[in-house]
């Protein structure tokens, strides 16, 4: 395996993250928001959107496995690391690299909606279309990208490429 074609260039993320912190600025005016960070995919994105965010925001991590194979994810979750704090009461926010079978958030949505938030919403850099998944409403999306798999921008491949500026597909033609 080897990396392919450059799918998002980092110019492109930018413009983009730009759009869903001005969007986020302006819906949570007002309000305590917690962005909740899921690890370790989506440190980078957390860490270029909450820049965008014109908030003073609080910042919270969780990280989870999903049982499965390197590149296929089979919707059995497991909880690594919990937050730190209570989420009752607060408008909180996830922040997501990509969403493929949406399995691993459908499990975090049913996991955080029993600690009584204020409001739940999602946003995800990345989301793969042609996919069958459950309804999940992600308020602040990024782009739309074919079903490949795709390494970079927080996204790994064997623990790798998750320092690449851009996302790439990854080739597995010789
Ligand atoms: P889902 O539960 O939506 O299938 O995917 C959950 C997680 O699988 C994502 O947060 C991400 O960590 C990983 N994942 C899904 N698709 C890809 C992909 O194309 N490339 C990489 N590197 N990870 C992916």
């Amino acid at each position: 395996m080897e990396i392919g074609e450059v799918l998002i260039t980092a110019e492109d993320i930018d413009a983009k993250l730009t759009e869903m912190g001005a969007a986020i600025t302006r819906d949570y005016r007002g309000k305590d928001l917690l962005l909740i960070g899921i690890l370790k995919g989506a440190f980078v994105v957390m860490a270029d959107l909450s820049r965008h965010i014109d908030l003073p925001v609080e910042f919270d991590f969780m990280a989870v496995a999903s049982y499965g194979s390197a590149t296929k994810s089979s919707g059995v979750v497991r909880i690594l690391k919990d937050l730190d704090q209570e989420i009752a009461g607060r408008h909180v926010l996830i922040v997501e690299d990509i969403v493929d079978t949406g399995l691993t958030l459908q499990y975090l949505l049913k996991n955080l909606e029993v600690r009584k938030p204020e409001s739940l919403a999602l946003a995800a850099l990345l989301i793969k279309d042609g996919i069958d998944r459950p309804p999940l409403e992600v308020k602040y999306e990024g782009f739309h990208i074919p079903p490949k798999f795709v390494v970079g921008y927080g996204l790994d491949y064997d623990g790798k490429y998750r320092n690449l500026p851009y996302v790439a597909v990854m080739d597995d033609s010789e």
